[in-house]
């Protein structure tokens, strides 16, 4: 597994091989170079994506934004190497991605939890498929479910949980097996709006204490603005990049200020044009 956090310590005076390496390393963390993906079947023929390009950089948070259809789920597939794209590539840490690996974590809308796994059990999984011993991975699920703020509900099934409540222990899981990269797919389209606020505070601190790099899909443009360092703005047909938007707002955000509103509508204009 690549080394993580070894990038504050290029600020030191002392230059380690694994600090000059660390500085040597593109800053980017992922890079989507040329990427495009047609999907074909005896009744039709589908470009996906067409030349689609941006990078993200360590530790950065991208949401993509879009229409329904642009292509984000298919992007996050052929990022998480689940699929193999027509053209192009996708590089993570330089190195071409050829399939799944457990340097990506992905979240998915609908939870993808097991029922017939406790919480502690759903986030274990990962760290099991892995073979870490148990003693480790009991104090990692451990931790992992604090993170998150379900300490107490490590024996509950999924039937029993809310449904933000659900959203945690995924993220939870993903987490657990230590991913460089988190792929969240439209992970709070199912839950309340309140709730939604809850899990935005909650994902951007745990962000910040992991400093993992996140990739967010979105068709809500308010919580990209939430989240978001970067969005990514999409078009359809073909599935392409129409503008990648910064978004240099103070957090914690405020949903009330001139600036916030002023950036939902250039990204909502360039959503509808
Ligand atoms: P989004 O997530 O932005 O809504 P998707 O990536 O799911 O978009 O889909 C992009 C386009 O690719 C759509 O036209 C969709 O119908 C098509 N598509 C997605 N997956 C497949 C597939 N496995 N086979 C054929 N077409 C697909
Ligand atoms: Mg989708």
């Amino acid at each position: 597994m690549a080394d993580t956090g070894t990038d504050t310590d290029a600020d030191t005076d002392i230059v380690t091989d694994a600090d000059a390496a660390a500085v040597s390393r593109p800053r980017e963390k992922v890079v989507v170079d040329g990427l495009g993906m047609r999907y074909e079947s005896d009744r039709q023929t589908v470009q996906a994506l067409a030349d689609v390009n941006f990078a993200v950089g360590s530790g950065e948070f991208v949401c993509l934004v879009g229409p329904s259809g642009c292509g984000k789920t298919t992007l996050f597939r052929l990022i998480a190497g689940l699929e193999t794209p027509t053209t192009g590539e996708v590089r993570l840490d330089s190195d071409p991605v050829t399939g799944p690996g457990t340097d990506r974590g992905m979240v998915f809308q609908e939870y993808g939890l097991f029922p017939w796994r406790t919480v502690e059990e759903n986030v274990a999984f990962g760290l099991e498929e892995q073979g870490v011993d148990g003693a480790t991975r009991e104090a990692r699920v451990d931790e992992m479910i604090e993170l998150v703020g379900l300490a107490g509900f490590a024996d509950a099934y999924p039937k029993e949980l809310s449904g933000g409540m659900k959203q945690r222990v995924g993220i939870a899981r993903a987490l657990a097996v230590d991913p460089e990269l988190l792929l969240m797919d439209e992970p709070f389209g199912s839950v309340d709006a309140q709730t939604r606020d809850m899990l935005h505070a909650e994902l951007l601190d745990v962000w910040a204490e992991t400093e993992k790099t996140v990739l967010f899909v979105t068709h809500n443009v308010e919580e990209a603005v939430t989240l978001a360092d970067r969005v990514v703005v999409m078009a359809a047909d073909p599935g392409r990049v129409r503008e990648v938007v910064p978004i240099d707002l103070d957090r914690p955000r405020t949903r009330t200020t001139p600036a916030f509103a002023e950036d939902v509508e250039r990204i909502r204009d360039l959503i509808g044009g």
